[in-house]
């Protein structure tokens, strides 16, 4: 029988006395662990992050958390062999799992040194410069930020179970505010032992963490306004935790990370032979296969000029041919496995909506051949082409088929592509593969309101690029509509997430005394 996962809250570890819910190996079936959160006193966790965490991280400046941060983030990376061992078992490969361990963790070394090279030596952070409001000099005003005082609760989604967690936490550490980490339950598993170690390490003071494996319970009825709630996952469970009463009648602050259909536009100047061409295609392939295509900002549509499809697609084809999905146990698989058997039948769902509007040319989502694995038990899913050549159909902008699926969709002008690009409805990231400056600009200027990030992709930046599909700590992730509206990561203004910008007014030297001559 797998080990029942215990949370941590209020300074104990707990475990539920319940059956709970058991977790199979997203390859082979087998169970791993068995998740449950009966019992747990969700009032107790938060009472706990206010009354324990928050002190003593506010008693800390910023330059001893950033140091805290660091501390932590090389004590992970001297654990992650296990990491990796474990992450096996949510399907992924080893360069899955480096998206998703070293991207954690690097990313907590970056907020480490935000908090270092960004943040003032002290507790307060001063937010531009006084602005003289009286005639006479004698009444201004400055902005500044003060951690809020109550818990950041952080929901998370299953395909980053160790990144979605750093991600979140290492901003709201820097800006001293205590964190309750709730992980999707199918990779608690991976969650909850990175946790485990983030508490033996010592490197946050007590209550600076606190783990739930399971469900919430009633944990939201306990937040209000100085509380956080930061979720990732998707719109339909977004939209539930928006409607709580904690978010519309006691305005917890609440930040939403959801699924985003976003796209990569080929520019008309990228002929077959261009290395923009390559580097299309390349993009489109790696972001189609990478933790078999479960990330948030993978490429679900692509715009390519009619007059290359058929070039695209044969491309594509020759990379997608040469995926070996399988057991990623197995040296020479390439493509592991979907997290579960449902969220393979919730993709063979998607690429059916899709295929009625748009043709398979790559890949059959009912039929594939794992290396090493029982198709019946692993969740494998070949890698999936569509090609929609009808424009006015709607399901290539209203489907996330999440899983290794992407859509072809030819566009005849700058105007027709920003159009469609906006018919996604709000996206995480976008990208332009173009080395014409003209088509570059034009499309980038009418395309950003719907995104949080645009990549400009050519030989230019191609050696350096982090690629479409990489939110960086300096970067914001995030975008409209779609995707969730919210905002994280970003340097700075993800730790003012977790703060408050308040604007005190008075005399200049009233000021002066209260924030200091900065
Ligand atoms: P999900 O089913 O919405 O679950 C997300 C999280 O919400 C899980 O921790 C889940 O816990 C929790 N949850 C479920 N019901 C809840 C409720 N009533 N109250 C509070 N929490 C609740 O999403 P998922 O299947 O894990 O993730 C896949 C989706 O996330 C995709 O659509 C993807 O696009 C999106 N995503 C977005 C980003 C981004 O950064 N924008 C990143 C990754 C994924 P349980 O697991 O215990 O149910």
């Amino acid at each position: 029988m797998p080990e029942m996962l215990a949370s941590y809250v209020a300074g104990r570890w707990y475990t539920p006395p319940d059956g709970g819910v058991a977790v199979a190996d997203a390859a082979t079936g087998d169970p791993v662990a068995v998740v449950s959160s009966a019992g747990l006193d969700t009032r107790a966790a938060v009472d706990h992050a206010r009354a324990v965490g928050g002190p003593a991280l506010r008693g800390l400046t910023f330059p001893e958390r950033a140091a805290a941060l660091k501390a932590l983030a090389a004590h992970l990376d001297s654990r992650k062999e296990a990491y990796y061992e474990l992450s096996t078992s949510t399907g992924a490969t080893r360069r899955d799992s480096a998206v998703d361990i070293d991207g954690g963790i690097a990313t907590t070394f970056a907020f480490s040194g935000v908090g270092k090279r960004e943040m003032p030596d002290g507790h307060l952070l001063v937010d531009g410069d006084a602005v003289i409001m009286g005639k006479e000099g004698t009444f201004a005003g400055r902005h500044f930020y003060t951690p809020l005082r109550g818990a950041a609760v952080q929901i998370n989604a299953f395909n980053f179970p160790v990144w979605g967690m750093l991600e979140k936490l290492a901003p709201a550490v820097l800006a001293g505010m205590p964190s309750i980490v709730k992980p999707a339950t199918q990779t608690a598993y991976l969650t909850a032992a990175v946790f485990r170690d983030i508490i033996d390490s010592g490197t946050l003071p007590e209550g600076a963490v606190q783990l739930i494996c399971g469900g919430l319970g009633d944990l939201l009825d306990h937040l209000s306004g100085q509380d956080v709630i930061a979720f990732t996952g998707s719109a339909g469970t977004a939209a539930k935790v928006r409607g709580h009463d904690a978010v519309i009648k006691r305005s917890a602050r609440f930040n939403a990370e959801t699924d985003s259909l976003n796209c990569s536009i080929l520019g008309p100047d990228a002929g077959s032979d261009s290395e923009e061409f390559g580097l299309f295609v390349k993009e489109v392939a790696l972001e189609t296969t990478v933790k078999a295509g479960q990330k948030c900002t993978a490429i679900r549509r692509a715009f390519v000029p009619a007059a290359v499809v058929d070039d695209v697609v044969s491309a594509l084809r020759g990379r997608l041919e040469r995926v070996v999905v399988g057991n990623p146990r197995s040296d020479t698989v390439t493509m592991g496995a979907l997290v579960s058997l449902a969220q393979r039948d919730e993709v063979r769902g998607a690429v059916s909506a899709l295929s009625r509007a748009a043709e398979v040319l790559v890949g059959d989502a009912e039929r594939v051949d794992p290396v090493d694995a029982d198709p019946q038990r692993g969740a494998f899913i070949a890698p999936i082409v569509l090609l929609c050549n009808d424009v006015d159909r709607a399901e290539p902008h209203e489907v996330e088929a999440f899983g290794p699926v992407t859509t072809i969709i030819p566009y005849a002008s700058a105007d027709d592509v920003v159009d469609l690009a906006a018919r996604g409805s709000g996206s995480l990231v976008g990208s332009v593969v173009s080395h014409d400056p003209d088509f570059v600009r034009d499309v980038v200027l009418r395309t950003a309101a719907h995104h949080g990030r645009l990549l400009v992709l050519d030989r230019d930046c191609a050696a350096e690029s982090t690629g479409h599909g990489t939110p960086m700590p300096q970067m914001v992730h995030g975008g409209p509509g779609r995707a969730g509206g919210g905002e994280e990561l970003g340097g700075v203004r993800a730790v003012t997430h977790f703060m408050q910008r308040t604007a005190l007014q008075g005399s200049p030297s009233a000021i002066a005394r209260v924030l200091g001559a900065a």
